[in-house]
């Protein structure tokens, strides 16, 4: 496709990549969970490879096939496979690309279940350095023989620390280690994550992708930046074709495949429908989340907002920078301590306490007491995470709404 603007390609996806059959403009789903073939051989060649085709729905559908092609075409990658749930892409593929004895460098900020897996993976085995991916030096510092990647988010949850990822992707890029980057926070249209030399990114599609609260997805994107025939990993059965292709077939087979996390084809056309007005929605929620920013940090009830888009932030040149001139839809504050946060949630009407983020809605959690609630008091010190912090998801309502309802809340405290 030819066209610039990328609503422009997303509104018109399904029907110019994918050619849905008399004139339809959606890819049709489909609920067969397996495929006839006329020729036994046909059947043959789609297991062993040869041939492109569907054989069991765990594995691969049509309408799974059709939202790929979307995203991949979206990051200008060189495949895409969907799961049912960002966990479940993050899980498959790091279960699928790691072994007993290898080493990964994660970020100390990462998304809590991210963490919790990260946990399991070290209890099998894998050796994992959390580090404070600000810092690019103390990356440098823990890469050794056995590392094989460095995993990062682009912005972290909730304390919004931004990491200079093309920096990171360029050390990644020196020592020939997989960059794993998350790009939940900022889906492709504000974040070039080839622009960072990222090998794959990752995306929970239930966040600003689909956007409406309604269903769960995931999805990672080979970039076609790393070089897999220098990937000690690969099983000799997957090393065939195009080197390009290996760590998508791996992940396919022994992350999809087998342990089983498909994306229902309901789920995928629901999500085509998110996607088409993600970039407004994007544009809306950075613009609505800078305006809150600015409002809470310069409000006297408030001692703290962690926002990218603020002059005070660490990392607020790098943000600006790698992030298009917006700085995402997630920050928290801390209130000043004499207002218990507790109530003062209670008295938004408007805003909805809920955890979840990305949604069309403004959202606000207490995170100590939920997400990081399984954490130790010193963990979420070192995540940055205080307490009384409050993070926000900023929607897309009308910002005065917004405002107004902050000014309702607080009313109540001064
Ligand atoms: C929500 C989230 C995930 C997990 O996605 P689910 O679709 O909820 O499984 C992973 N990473 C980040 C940064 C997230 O915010």
């Amino acid at each position: 496709m030819s066209y610039k603007g990328i609503t422009t390609k997303l509104v018109h996806a399904d029907r110019k990549l994918n050619k849905p059959a008399n004139g339809a403009v959606h890819y049709p789903t489909s609920n067969s969970v397996l495929f006839e073939y006329e020729d036994v051989q046909d059947l043959v060649d789609v297991f062993q490879g040869k041939q492109v085709g569907h054989v069991y729905s765990r594995s691969s559908t049509a309408s799974n096939a059709a939202l790929q092609t979307i995203l991949n075409n979206m990051e200008q990658g060189v495949g895409a496979v969907t799961f049912a749930t960002g966990m479940a892409a993050i899980s498959s593929t790091l279960l699928a690309l790691l072994r007993a004895g290898d080493h990964i460098i994660v970020s100390q900020f990462l998304f809590g279940n991210t963490r919790s897996f990260i946990e399991t993976l070290s209890q099998f085995g894998v050796e994992v350095s959390l580090v404070d991916v600000t810092d690019v030096q103390a990356v440098e510092r823990e890469v050794k023989n056995n590392t094989r990647a460095v995993y990062v988010e682009t912005i972290a949850n909730p304390v919004t620390q931004v990491a200079d990822l093309g920096a990171i992707g360029q050390l990644c890029a020196n020592s020939g280690l997989l960059f794993l980057v998350d790009n939940t926070m900022t889906p492709s249209l504000v974040f070039d994550a080839k622009g960072v030399q990222a090998s794959i990114t990752m995306t929970s599609l239930t966040k600003y992708v689909a956007g409406h609260g309604n269903v769960l997805g995931g999805v990672i994107v080979d970039t076609g930046l790393f070089d897999w025939s220098h990937y000690p990993n690969i099983l000799p059965m997957y090393q065939k074709g195009e080197p390009s292709q290996w760590g998508l077939t791996q992940i396919r087979k022994r992350g999809l495949r087998d342990l089983g996390a498909t994306l229902p084809p309901q789920s995928a056309h629901q999500i085509s429908i998110g996607l088409e007005t993600m970039a407004m929605r994007i544009q809306r929620v950075c613009e609505n989340a800078l305006r809150l920013a600015t409002y809470l940090h310069s409000h006297d009830a408030v001692e703290q907002v962690y926002y990218p888009g603020l002059s005070d932030h660490p990392q607020h040149f790098i943000a600006r920078e790698m992030f298009n001139g917006t700085y995402g839809g997630i920050f928290s504050i801390v209130l000043r301590d004499d207002i218990d946060a507790h109530r003062f949630l209670n008295q938004l009407s408007l805003v909805i306490c809920a955890t979840h983020l990305g949604d069309t809605r403004t959202l606000a959690l207490p995170v100590a007491s939920t997400i990081f609630y399984e954490n130790t008091p010193e963990e979420r010190a070192k995540m940055g995470i205080h307490d009384n912090m409050i993070r926000f998801s900023v929607g897309i309502e009308d910002i005065e709404d917004i405002v107004s309802d902050f000014e309702h809340a607080f009313a109540h405290f001064i």
